[in-house]
């Protein structure tokens, strides 16, 4: 954007790529364009299982269409699916398949023995899922219309460039053909991270830093599995695996089943307890929404020390505690539900409800400063009378000596933060 005539002076790259837009095309030299990253589709393959193509290859007049009527072409009954010695489709080796009449001249003719690759079911399964016994169209339009476009597509990254846009180019198609109600079928995407490999890279045979699930839950249990997996990192980013996070995990579970001996009677939330109970509801309730497992199992976390640090849990409190756990690690929350005859099933309970006045911390660390200059911190009662600070303050042991001899021209608080005395 220097020394560049039309564009000098632009400081912004959106604004400047519009320009030069504009003088393309009063030049005539090009146009605006969206480019999109599709890669090519290589759609047939050679295996039995897939959808049949229904094309039938004539001596006479090429390639022609299956007639309408005759479709859905379905595939033959066989039991040997490997392909030919020649790389031929399997379903090359069935007769009563491949030969046929063409549909233009009625000469004989071949059917196509290639089979479309299972992105093509999977560019629209969905729509399918909407009305999966309809036998006379794939979803029915008030069906349709009710549950399109999909809420929320979460994937893998390696989804966007290929099945995400093949999908979209396929319903796209449906929507000129008017076969279904909107333009768009997904309305929000998301994408969770990777799991690597303890060496940081992408896990694979060859590098032999493969993590077998089934073996981590043979060891640790699927409850330690799934809170590590949600807990190891950003839910959108790439996370190595890590054996001490797992075992950090498994200690966690074993603390929350420890609980089962501390339980006193007790419906409520305790007094102490109270405010990081109603703050941890909130808390977790918000980042399952918005896939923040990792902080709202730190939450957790912070919840289950303060309980060690008192030593007790109320029925109650317990209660809400595991429910809380419980889409993470359904197994031990449930074992610990049924423990305490809380009655039903714990997976078919409501969800803990929080009152925001009593999110507010009870108490906070203030700074107590003599002059301007910190002599020392304070925790206090976030309603803490001003008197009552001021007191505190000046009894701090580094205060105190920094007044000792000292006249006190003014004294400042500022509510929740901080203590100024300024002396002579
Ligand atoms: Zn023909």
């Amino acid at each position: 954007m220097v020394n560049s005539e039309f564009l000098n002076g632009f400081t912004n790259k959106k604004d400047s790529i519009q320009k030069m837009i504009e003088v393309l095309q009063e030049k005539g030299l090009g146009e605006k364009g969206v480019q999109y990253k599709m890669k090519d589709w290589a759609f047939n393959r050679q295996r039995y299982w897939g959808e049949p193509i229904p094309i039938i290859h004539c001596p006479h007049c090429g390639l022609v269409a299956v007639p309408y009527e005759e479709l859905p072409l379905r595939l033959p009954e066989m039991s040997q699916f490997e392909p030919g010695t020649d790389g031929e489709s399997p379903l090359a080796k069935v007769d009563s398949f491949v030969n046929c009449k063409c549909p233009k001249c009625g000469g004989d003719a071949k059917r196509e023995t290639d089979t479309m690759p299972q992105w093509a079911g999977s560019s629209w399964y969905f729509l399918r899922y909407i009305d999966p016994k309809n036998n006379q169209v794939f979803a029915d339009k008030d069906a349709l219309k009710y549950w399109m476009p999909v809420d929320w597509y979460n994937g893998g990254m390696e989804h966007v460039t290929r099945h995400l846009i093949y999908s979209r180019f396929w319903y796209r198609f449906l929507y000129d053909l008017g076969e279904v109600p909107y333009i768009e079928p997904y309305q929000k995407r998301t994408a969770q991270g990777l799991i690597l490999g303890p060496d940081g890279e992408k896990m694979s045979k060859s590098k032999g830093n493969v993590v077998d699930p089934n073996e981590v839950v043979n060891v640790y249990g699927a409850d330690v599995l799934r809170l590590y997996a949600l807990f190891m990192g950003d839910y959108e980013k790439a996370a190595p695996w890590s054996e001490n996070g797992v075992k950090g995990c498994k200690r966690f579970v074993d603390r929350i089943w420890n609980l089962l001996e501390m339980v006193k009677d007790g419906d409520g939330y305790s007094s102490d307890l109270e405010a990081a109970f109603h703050r941890t509801i909130k808390k977790v309730s918000e980042d399952y929404e918005t896939l923040k497992y990792n902080t709202a199992i730190a939450a957790m976390m912070t919840l289950l020390n303060a309980i060690y640090d008192k030593g007790s849990i109320t029925r109650g409190e317990l209660k809400t505690f595991i429910t809380l756990l419980n889409p993470i690690a359904p197994h031990v929350t449930e074992e610990i539900w049924q423990q305490m005859s809380y009655g039903g099933m714990l997976n078919e309970t409501s969800w803990p409800t929080y009152d925001e006045a009593k999110c507010v911390e009870s108490t906070v660390e203030i700074v107590v400063q003599v002059n301007g200059k910190i002599r020392g911190h304070l925790m206090i009662e976030t309603d803490a009378e001003q008197d009552v600070v001021l007191n505190m303050a000046k009894a701090e042991e580094k205060v105190a000596a920094a007044l000792e001899g000292k006249t006190i021209v003014k004294e400042l608080y500022i509510k929740g933060k901080l203590v100024n005395i300024v002396v002579k």
